[in-house]
């Protein structure tokens, strides 16, 4: 029998809830492990509060002499609050979260202590990471990289630890980190969109990219998922058949939440709030046992840092609850994967939402203009925002008979396609007063209207617009939003850049009136940019073939969609948005491809050994049981046992096909491989991977959940789908 299956098994139906204590209200521990402007206030002298205050709204550098003030009011707060150690916390490029604890404790004499904490260890520390991919950039200049405080994102306490967001770049100021290219860019923007908004509203100084992610995740009892070495070493299954009963029912979706994960929901909420990460909604997703979370929006660069610290929030507040959060795209076939919704805006000083209805036909305008900017940005951009989201984990569900595709396309709606249309007929030059008037009441004045009843949705878009907000849908659950974010954030500063050059060329040459202007150059984007408007199911054969047609790319694997991060014109868009050198994107292409091939290279051993390991024997030892029996048979039949026998026989023999079948093609991997992996370049390397190896996985897997349906229930050694996905 299969033991530790069933012990696991036994195991979760003696689970209790966890009970959580929950305050009164919720509101009373928001924030209160943050060094926010409030704490701020109390902690710091005058003008150390103004300096970083400065420093947040407009850049100013912290000098050495303010920063000792910082950091020493920084830890008397987090002592006062428990806190033993310190951190610098930052986001290397492997996607997850990097540490490394420092005590505040010192020693003045030999017998004697206090407790530090300098303005030079605050604002500069050199963590010594030397094995975080860097791919080469460290090599080629300096040994070590450092991480510095971003003071746009407040330290918090998680722990015992004082943790303070840095960002980690190289000494000749190369950036290692997912934070570094993502603050360069929101400058980018803030200074691109400013300059258009003020056409509307002389007031705004500064405009902020607002995100508002939503996360799925997978919640899986941890005795369970710790008997299956799949999920253990690549988060998600390699094998297994779909259970009798899936998601057909739809029976999960916004049904009431089991109460061991409801439990869990209250303790990560909780956890939350004190770290003041704003979640607001909690439902059960389309799939059994998956489930989302999204916060209230904040300024993006926050919001990044928030939803990082919350994956690694949410991993160890499961572990109280005896769960394994799975964060991996696809973690089962055949069942819904996951994603990771980025809902996108941008937002002025001033409190105006620019993707928001306004109250007049001039801030209907303005909502136009950054409407339609946004849409030529993606469709000027659609390969690069498509490499932003590539990953190995996300390729299996990206255009997987599944939405959102590969193919990058917006979804706008009818009613805003109709104003499009509407704008695209407007006069090439000067307007009429009659006309600017008809279009101020009859098209730009009734957006308000559209967008408040803004009933018709598409869930199939990779990047759908939704009444006061983008959603770039395509994002992978495991994804740190940086990545998109940093390349969203450039495509729109570059392409406002550009329409607030043609505006105003308009003006000045063509003495223009602005509204005039700006109606012009809005009629020729809506013109160029209508490739990337779909309105329709967004995958499928037969929007494959439509994009085809319309010369939309449609890069299916990591390897290829990585292409467009190294091409010129990515080159030369960052570098003149100022976000990233030529040094940067190749060193970040290398690192991803070299992600990418480890990704597949784990997956394809964890396959071979399981195969070899688990199933294998598995088959056979069932197989015995059935010769067994046949020999039984023979014993007391003699020569009738022929007729006793016959459905053993051939069982017997189907199981010898699949066995060989399996061994073969895991030799035949294991070839692969070895090719594979001699190949120097990243590139080809990765390309081989995909290609060749990967393709095998399907096949290994096909041999061995035939073997699943076929052997004694009691011998199969992985816990079953339908165990994993319906135990609660
Ligand atoms: P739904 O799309 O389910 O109707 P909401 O409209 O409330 O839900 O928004 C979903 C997500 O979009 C939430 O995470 C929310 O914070 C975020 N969001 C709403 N407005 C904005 C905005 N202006 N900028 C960025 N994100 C936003
Ligand atoms: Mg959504």
């Amino acid at each position: 029998m299969s033991t530790l299956r069933f012990e696991a098994i036994k195991q979760t139906f003696n689970r209790k809830p966890v009970k959580v204590d929950e305050p009164p209200r919720r509101s009373e521990i928001f924030a209160t492990n943050v060094f926010n402007e409030d704490v701020m206030r109390q902690f710091l002298t005058k003008e150390a509060f103004q300096n970083v205050k400065d420093a947040i709204e407009t850049g100013a550098k912290i000098s050495r002499g303010v920063s000792d003030h910082i950091s020493t009011g920084m830890k008397e707060w987090a002592i006062s609050k428990g806190v033993t150690h310190y951190t610098h916390w930052f986001q290397p490029l492997t996607g997850t979260t990097a540490e490394k604890h420092d005590a505040f404790f010192e020693t003045v004499g030999p017998t004697s202590a206090i407790e530090k904490f300098g303005g030079g260890q605050l604002v500069q520390q050199e963590p010594d990471a030397s094995s975080f991919p860097s791919g080469g950039i460290r090599n080629t200049f300096e040994a070590r990289g450092y991480t510095a405080w971003d003071p746009t994102s407040p330290a918090f306490i998680w722990g015992t630890t004082l943790c303070i967001p840095t960002v980690f770049v190289s000494y000749t100021g190369e950036a290692l980190d997912y934070k570094t290219p993502l603050l360069r860019a929101l400058q980018a923007v803030d200074n691109a969109a400013t300059k258009v908004a003020k056409y509307f509203d002389k007031n705004v100084t500064k405009v902020h990219a607002t995100l508002g992610w939503e996360q799925e995740y997978f919640l899986i009892d941890s005795a369970l998922a710790n008997t299956r070495p799949d999920l253990q070493l690549a988060g998600r299954t390699l094998l297994g058949h779909s259970p009798a009963k899936g998601q057909q029912l739809d029976d999960h979706y916004f049904g009431s939440i089991p109460t061991r994960v409801l439990s869990f929901m209250k303790d990560l909420e909780i956890e939350c709030m004190k770290l003041g990460i704003p979640v607001k909604t909690r439902h059960n997703e389309v799939a059994p046992n998956q489930f989302e979370l999204a916060p209230i929006f904040e300024e993006a660069n926050l919001a990044v840092d928030h939803n990082s610290l919350l994956m690694d929030v949410m991993s160890k507040v499961a572990e109280r609850h005896d769960f394994k959060v799975l964060f991996h795209e696809k973690p089962f076939a055949g069942i819904n994967g996951s994603g990771k919704h980025n809902n996108w805006s941008l937002s002025t000083d001033t409190g105006t939402n620019l993707l928001g209805p306004g109250s007049t036909p001039m801030k209907s305008l303005q909502f136009l203009t950054f409407f339609i900017n946004t849409i030529k940005a993606v469709h000027d951009n659609e390969e690069l925002l498509r490499a932003a989201i590539a990953s190995a984990s996300n390729d299996y569900r990206l255009g997987a008979n599944e939405a959102p595709p590969a193919i990058i396309s917006t979804f706008i709606g009818s009613q805003l396609t109709k104003v499009l249309d509407e704008l695209e007929k407007v006069t090439d030059g000067k307007l009429s007063p009659q006309e600017k008037t008809d279009l101020k009441l009859n098209v730009v004045g009734k957006i308000p209207e559209i967008l408040l009843d803004n009933t018709d949705r598409n869930r199939t878009s990779p990047f759908a617009f939704t009444g006061n907000k983008f959603e770039f849908r395509a994002v992978g659950s495991t994804a740190n939003c940086a990545n998109p974010m940093t390349v969203l954030n450039t495509i729109v500063a570059k392409q406002l850049k550009d329409f607030k050059k043609e505006v105003d060329e308009l003006i000045k040459g063509k003495k223009m009136k602005k509204d005039d202007a700006i109606f012009n150059v809005l009629r020729e984007y809506i013109k160029k940019s209508k490739k990337i408007r779909f309105e329709g199911d967004g995958y499928g054969e037969a929007w494959e073939k439509e994009a085809k047609k319309r010369g939309l790319s449609n890069n299916r694997s990591t390897p290829e969609a990585l292409r467009a991060l190294v091409s010129k014109k990515t080159i030369d868009l960052y570098k003149e948005m100022g976000v990233m050198n030529k040094i940067e994107i190749e060193a970040r292409h290398d690192i991803e491809l070299e992600e990418y091939s480890m990704r597949i290279q784990i997956e394809g051993r964890i396959l071979g050994d399981i195969a070899r390991n688990h199933v294998i024997p598995t088959a056979i030892r069932y197989q015995n049981l059935l010769i067994e029996n046949v020999e039984g048979l023979k014993h007391i039949y003699n020569e009738g046992f022929k007729e006793h026998s016959r459905e053993q026989l051939d069982i017997i023999e189907k199981i010898s096909a699949h066995i060989a079948k399996i061994n073969s093609k895991v030799n035949e991997m294991i070839e692969a491989r070895k090719v594979a992996n001699k190949i120097e370049d990243p590139e080809k390397r990765a390309l081989s991977y995909c290609n060749d190896v990967k393709p095998f996985f399907d096949e290994i897997r096909y041999h061995s959940d035939k073997l699943e349906l076929m052997v004694d229930d009691e011998l199969w050694p992985l816990t079953k789908y339908r165990e994993l996905l319906f135990t609660r």
